[in-house]
């Protein structure tokens, strides 16, 4: 096996240059706890970028990985497979609603299905524009990019894609204001991500699904952070009483293997026609696996209730921690959505975590996400 050195050596010559990357390099993991090829542990907090919310490895989904991949690898749509067909009922059993689902490989991908849904069903009535939410995070291609409303991502690699119109998060007023007679969805993170654990105020999202229901538009959440159980529901807007028409997922959806996918109502995802939208490796039956794996020790493990347990008790410590710590100015927390406001960079909170062998994120500059 090669030495860490080595192979940052030969990425660095090999590799774009695109990530942050700190000079670790990692060979296993299992639960909370990574390698580097020298046999030093760290402990991580922020597992696959909200991709690992079952730890690294975990045993139901390794298992059924394993299984499915010496079975069949990958057939395209033109074909059903059954773990497809059973994990579109998995999540529809979980949306309270219903749902049929459209499956993908990243969340990138998924907030493209849900522009597209959205522009097919604004299209009859002349409606293409979506307004999407300041800070907000929701993907690295053009159209995902385009709605994501932080300048910083678009530098240098504009123009955007038309149609997106923004409004500042947490302002009812100001998406009421954004609306006009082409608007045809409001896309928004329930719980905000990358823009920094940002909770949505009391009555917001109520306020957007009766803006919605006014003026004839989609409510499409972007869970790809905030669902699959993280916040101590399944999906995050379910910890308040709004039912969206169509919603995104990736990340955690399949306990660290590559899959993306949006949940929409019948009625809405019907709209998404033969010929309209594709993706090779939509849905394959490894990632399927993979999903109902994870879902299954989500449920049987109990760990919705366990992510509000953890996110209480780091509530506790971090609070204790900011009552004492003059750089600790907020604490924000949902479940295991866990965000501490630093009245400073982060960066040197991370290195000095990562010298003590604790891996953690720092967001949006100054948030400490966990
Ligand atoms: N949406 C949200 C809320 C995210 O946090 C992210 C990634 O961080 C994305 C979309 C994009 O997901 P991906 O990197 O899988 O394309």
């Amino acid at each position: 096996r090669m030495t860490s050195a080595e192979v940052i050596d030969l990425a660095q010559q090999h590799l774009t240059p695109n990530y942050t990357r700190y000079p670790v390099c990692l060979v296993r993991g299992d639960g909370s706890w990574v390698w580097d090829a020298e046999g030093t542990r760290y402990l991580d907090f922020f597992p696959g970028w909200g991709c690992g919310i079952l730890g690294h490895c975990p045993p139901r989904v390794v298992e059924a990985v394993r299984e499915q991949i010496g079975q069949l690898i990958h057939v395209p749509n033109t074909w059903y497979t059954e773990p497809q067909a059973l994990l579109g009922q998995a999540l529809a059993d979980r949306t309270g609603f219903g749902g049929v689902s459209f499956f993908c490989n990243s969340g990138t991908e998924a907030i493209e299905a849900a522009i597209k849904l959205a522009r097919l069903n604004g299209k009859p009535k002349g409606r293409y524009k979506v307004v999407t939410m300041t800070d907000s995070f929701h993907g690295r291609t053009m159209g995902a990019l385009s709605a994501t409303a932080q300048p910083k991502y678009h530098a240098g690699v504009g123009p955007m894609l038309p149609g997106f119109t923004y409004a500042a998060y947490g302002d009812l007023a100001a998406a009421e204001a954004a609306v006009d007679s082409e608007t045809a969805a409001i896309l928004l993170e329930p719980i905000q991500g990358e823009g920094g654990i940002n909770l949505p105020p009391a009555g917001y999202l109520e306020g957007l699904r009766e803006l919605c229901d006014r003026h004839g538009l989609l409510l499409m959440f972007d869970e790809v952070q905030a669902g699959m159980g993280r916040t101590g529901k399944w999906f995050g807007h379910q910890h308040w009483a709004v039912r969206p028409d169509v919603f995104t997922l990736a990340k955690a959806l399949a306990g660290g293997i590559a899959m993306g996918g949006i949940v929409a109502t019948p009625e809405v995802g019907a709209k998404l026609v033969t010929g309209t939208h594709a993706a090779t490796f939509g849905g394959n039956p490894v990632a399927a696996r993979a999903a109902l794996a994870t879902i299954e020790t989500i449920e049987d493990e109990g760990l919705l209730d366990r992510a509000v347990q953890v996110g209480e008790r780091f509530r506790a410590h971090f609070l204790a921690l900011k009552d004492r710590c003059p750089l600790v100015s907020d604490v924000r927390i949902k479940g295991t959505m866990i965000g501490l406001q630093l009245a400073v960079e982060g960066a040197p909170v991370v290195q000095k975590c990562l010298d003590r062998g604790l891996l953690i994120n720092c967001t949006h500059q100054t948030v400490i996400r966990l």
